[in-house]
């Protein structure tokens, strides 16, 4: 069973098409990166996804379930980090984690273990005390996807996981990511070329709503 299953997807803000007739599938455990201009798309399609937009046309399913028709299987299955994630500035590192467990109705037993797992993950252990607000861009970033990782949701949608990192941190979030995939099935956007073909296999180019590409790295470099 595929993971993401994307069938026609479309979705029209007025006259303009932002998502074009999409179609696009994840098996499980895969990670595909969703690369294309500012505008193309990318993000609108993840709002699609994770059911904060609802389509004006197509159908997409998530670990089985129809988006629109069960928003909140297919929320419990996804964890998501937006292009600019909800952090609560003033909020300590350990604040923001144990309130977004609590959201995401992980159970008070297991909620410390959990968000000290999330934390192990993604290399936030020493920074727990810290205020976000005084968190590097880069530190910031891992705390936007140590919370989409609270919960073990087994399908991952980052938006543009990387944007506004200096290339160091870069690296180190893009090596984060990649050891996510196979535990998860992770759909990762960006614009930057780079960053996908250092961390995927699979890539979908997307151009004013519309695949324009849509292969393994390796058979689109040999058509290239
Ligand atoms: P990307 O994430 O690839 O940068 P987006 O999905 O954000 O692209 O945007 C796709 C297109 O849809 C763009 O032309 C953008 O301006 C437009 N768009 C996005 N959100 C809205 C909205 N709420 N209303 C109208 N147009 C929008
Ligand atoms: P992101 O940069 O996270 O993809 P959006 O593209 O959705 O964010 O843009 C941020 C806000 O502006 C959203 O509320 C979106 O709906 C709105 N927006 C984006 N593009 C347009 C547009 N062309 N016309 C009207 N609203 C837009």
């Amino acid at each position: 069973m595929a993971m993401i299953e994307v069938r026609q997807l479309t979705k029209r803000y007025r006259e303009r098409v932002a998502v074009d007739h999409l179609d696009f599938s994840l098996a499980e455990g895969e990670i595909l990166g969703f690369l294309g201009p500012n505008g193309a798309g990318k993000s609108t399609t993840m709002k699609l996804l994770t059911g904060f937009l609802p389509p004006s046309e197509g159908t997409a399913r998530v670990a089985g379930f129809d988006v629109f028709e069960h928003p909140l299987e297919v929320k419990r299955r996804i964890g998501y980090l937006p292009e600019t994630p909800p952090l609560y500035p003033e909020m300590t590192v350990v604040g923001y984690l144990r309130f977004v467990a609590r959201l995401k109705q992980v159970p008070g037993r297991g909620l410390n273990a959990e968000v000290e797992r999330v934390a192990g993950l993604t290399g936030l252990s020493d920074v727990m005390g810290r205020l976000i607000q005084n968190l590097s861009k880069g530190y910031q970033q891992r705390v936007g996807i140590a919370q989409a990782l609270l919960g073990s949701p087994p399908v991952l949608i980052l938006d543009e996981p990387t944007e506004g990192l200096d290339p160091s941190q870069r690296a180190e979030v893009r090596a984060l990511i990649k050891g996510l995939a196979g535990k998860h099935t992770v759909l990762l956007s960006t614009h930057i070329l780079p960053e996908v073909t250092m961390t995927c296999e699979k890539v979908l180019i997307l151009h004013q709503g519309r695949v324009v590409a849509y292969d393994t790295l390796r058979k689109l470099e040999r058509q290239h």
